[in-house]
């Protein structure tokens, strides 16, 4: 019988959640059952769209529940297996995160074939925030020679791919993050136009001066005054693709706002919210391109490491207080 730890949801946070909203418990994992595998975790993931599913709201995912493990994006190895189609040894990807280890049915868990890269980039770059950057570029934003394109949290597990995916089909790149050293990595990643949006006292000038022939792409992943910016900063016909808006999701009304919206009429702009479950379709062309990418040394990749199960609570709110570079995650064997 092994012991594993996990993470509870405590408490629904109100506004800005703390880690008086988590509790760590241990609980016994029993031999598999017939069909089952038993997984012990090596990675998982924090990701900011987790803050909606501990509001008790109808949303695309349904709520966390109050005094059971949180859920989220994970990769362990298999360490018994009660079915033919795993093996112990074999590495998986599940939803079975916030955990150290588990049973579940075998076909509840993937099997992962990393090609060559290392498990966690599958929480990352190759999984499903690098598919989310791809998406939005792609098929949101339809992304087309000559455009420019400015990206918000430019820094993060999305938005440095985002970025990267636009150098690499040439076009000229803004990308906001908060502070220098993010700024250095844009640089590094072949940003065009780095901004430190936490040292400019007016961002939509900061972005109109990065492209003074205006944008044509918006890759959104935070809101507020950045929306405002590209609004404002838009060319006639520009395409937004409307990623995530971090800097809302721990309101508790309706948010800060956006000023200036009326200018999506006079620019007749696209404004197109997605949601990266909604486009699996485009997986394989993805993993294609992504591999190619890699082989030729076209993208980077960046990883904040938090050590063990109990800092995952920690993990989860250094995403609201830019405590990443890259993608956040939780190292737990
Ligand atoms: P990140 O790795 O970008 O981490 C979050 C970052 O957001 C922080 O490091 C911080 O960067 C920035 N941030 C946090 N709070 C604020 C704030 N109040 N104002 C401005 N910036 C803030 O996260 P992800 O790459 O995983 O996600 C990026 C966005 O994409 C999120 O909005 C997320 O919800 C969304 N998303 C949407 C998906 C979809 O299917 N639509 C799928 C995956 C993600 P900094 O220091 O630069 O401020």
């Amino acid at each position: 019988m092994l012991t594993s730890r996990e993470i509870r949801l405590k408490s629904r946070p109100v506004g800005m959640p703390s880690a008086e909203n988590f509790e760590l418990a241990a609980v016994s994992v029993p031999d598999p059952a017939p069909g089952e595998v038993q997984v012990k975790n090596l990675w998982m993931t924090v990701d900011p769209y987790m803050r909606g599913r501990m509001n008790d709201a109808r949303s695309y995912v349904p709520p966390f529940q109050l005094g059971e493990a949180l859920q989220g994006g994970a990769v362990g190895e298999v360490v018994a297996s009660a079915d033919p189609a795993l093996k112990a040894g074999d590495l998986v990807q599940s939803f079975f995160g916030w955990r150290e280890a588990f049973n579940a049915p075998a076909a509840a868990v993937q099997k992962l074939e990393t090609h060559g890269l290392p498990p966690e980039a599958f929480l990352g770059y190759a999984g499903m925030p690098g598919l989310t950057a791809y998406v939005g570029l792609l098929r949101i934003a339809e992304l087309k020679d000559g455009d420019v394109v400015f990206v918000s949290g430019a820094a993060g597990a999305v938005g440095s791919v985002a970025c990267q995916i636009a150098k690499i089909k040439g076009h000229t790149v803004i990308g906001s993050a908060g502070g220098p050293e993010k700024v250095k990595f844009l640089r590094d990643i072949g940003v065009d136009h780095p901004i430190d949006y936490k040292a400019e006292a007016d961002l939509t000038g900061a972005v109109m001066r990065a492209a003074p022939n205006g944008i044509d792409v918006y890759f959104e992943n935070v809101g507020g005054a950045h929306m405002e910016a590209a609004l404002m900063a838009a060319n006639q016909g520009a395409r937004f693709a409307l990623c995530g808006m971090i800097s809302d999701y721990n309101s508790t009304d309706m948010g800060a706002g956006v000023r200036g919206l009326f200018l999506a009429i006079a620019k007749s702009l696209t404004l197109k919210g997605f949601i990266v479950s909604n486009h699996a379709d485009m997986q394989a062309a993805f993993a294609r391109d992504l591999a190619d990418w890699v082989a030729a040394g076209k993208m980077q990749a960046r990883e904040t490491v938090k050590h063990g199960i109990e800092s995952a609570p920690d993990a989860f709110l250094g995403l609201f207080k830019g405590e990443n570079l890259g993608k956040m995650l939780v190292k737990l064997a």
